[in-house]
């Protein structure tokens, strides 16, 4: 298993800027996530990586030689798409075989290899069947066992789970976190789905508009969110984030969201004072988590909320509401009798606030 960095990418389709100069360091054993919504540009970059697409600029390296303009067959990456693709009228011992066989190796060590991977994969009592005879998820795992059977320098899969059902999801998603505990294999995996994302990476890149927003430890992404379109986009619900207008005053400060005004103490009002000034804008972020709920007001910094909707998901409830126009979410337990026109106030301790510049999203530090 290979170390792999991606330097500086660049990716255009016509006007389209599909990557926009990313650059990480994917070091030999780690399973790294790439995370963004549809269109940020993961696929696009994965592609890059295993030759199928050439960056404008930028460079490959497995490593630490790069490969940027090697075909994808000589970079010695295999690839797992959403699609299985694997050959229908081939049993699943050949089509898990077939790497190895047009690489000419000899049959004693093809059949060793297949079931070594079988077994590995649980699909040995499969091995005689076609593709479709097969379910989603067993046809997953043998595009899985061809892919790793030759053991490539890394591995890269493109939402291998997405086309499964829910429950099958989550199976195959503890099967791979076993799989590459016994393997170490080095892995790249695109997904959209922040729980997906969480629950595999050691290393997650979260991907924005062709850009790379943060890299880092899942519980690092998840707590600290260097700018507003991580923590508007990983946590489910993800962080709620509030353009809030500040002010700074003797001994402390305060925020205002509509008519609200929420004090500050006063390291946190000299530091928004610094960087950001005071009488600006501020874009504040609190986790759904970190808000205390009541059903009547309690305090003059209580925020007023209006429930527009509320979910019942059995062991919690999820009520969304219209804060000046975004949208704000809230995770209650499941007892309380709410209903959409309830009205709730909110309050949270000012250590949970995360701030971002108004402009760039930056975290305020
Ligand atoms: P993601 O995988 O995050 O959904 P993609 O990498 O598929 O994002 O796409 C990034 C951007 O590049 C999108 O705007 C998409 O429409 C565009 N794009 C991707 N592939 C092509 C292509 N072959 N031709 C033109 N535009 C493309």
């Amino acid at each position: 298993m290979a170390n792999l960095e991606i330097d500086n990418v660049v990716k255009r389709y016509g006007s389209t800027l599909a990557v926009d100069g990313v650059s990480l360091k994917v070091e030999s054993g780690t399973f790294t996530v790439i995370l963004g919504p549809s269109g940020s540009g993961k696929t696009t970059l994965l592609r890059c990586v295993a030759g199928f697409e050439k960056p404008d600029s930028g460079t490959i390296s497995i490593d630490g030689n790069p490969v940027t303009d090697l075909p994808p067959r000589e970079r010695d990456l295999a690839m797992v798409f959403q699609s299985y693709a694997l050959f229908p009228l081939m049993t699943i011992h050949d089509n898990i075989a077939f790497p190895l066989k047009v690489r000419n190796a000899p049959k004693a060590e093809i059949d060793k290899r297949v079931n070594e991977v079988a077994d590995l994969l649980l699909i040995k009592h499969l091995l005689e069947k076609r593709p479709n005879q097969l379910s989603g998820g067993e046809q997953q795992r043998a595009a899985l066992g061809r892919a790793i059977v030759r053991q490539p320098n890394a591995l890269l899969m493109d939402e291998p789970l997405t086309s499964l059902d829910a429950p099958l999801r989550a199976q195959l998603r503890a099967e791979l976190k076993r799989i590459r505990r016994e393997t170490q294999m080095t892995a790249i995996y695109v997904t959209h789905d922040q729980a997906e994302a969480m629950g595999l990476a050691d290393m997650i890149a979260v991907m924005g508009g062709g850009k790379l927003m943060q890299y880092g430890k899942p519980l690092d992404i998840y707590t600290n969110p260097k700018n507003s379109f991580v923590a508007g986009f990983v946590g489910n619900p993800p962080t709620n984030v509030l353009t809030v207008a500040f002010s700074a005053s003797a001994g402390g400060g305060s925020l205002k969201i509509g008519t609200t005004s929420i004090p500050l103490d006063a390291a946190t009002s000299n530091l928004l004072r610094d960087k950001v000034g005071d009488g600006s804008e501020v874009l504040v972020g609190i986790r759904p988590e970190d808000i205390q709920t009541s059903m009547s007001k309690r305090s003059d910094s209580d925020l007023e909320i209006i429930a527009e909707s509320v979910e019942p998901l059995g062991s919690s409830i999820v009520v969304t509401a219209l804060v000046e126009e975004r949208v704000f979410r809230l995770v209650l337990p499941p007892d309380r009798s709410l209903g959409p026109g309830t009205h709730l106030w909110l309050s949270w301790e000012a250590a949970k606030m995360h701030f971002f510049e108004r402009k760039t999203g930056d975290i305020v530090a």
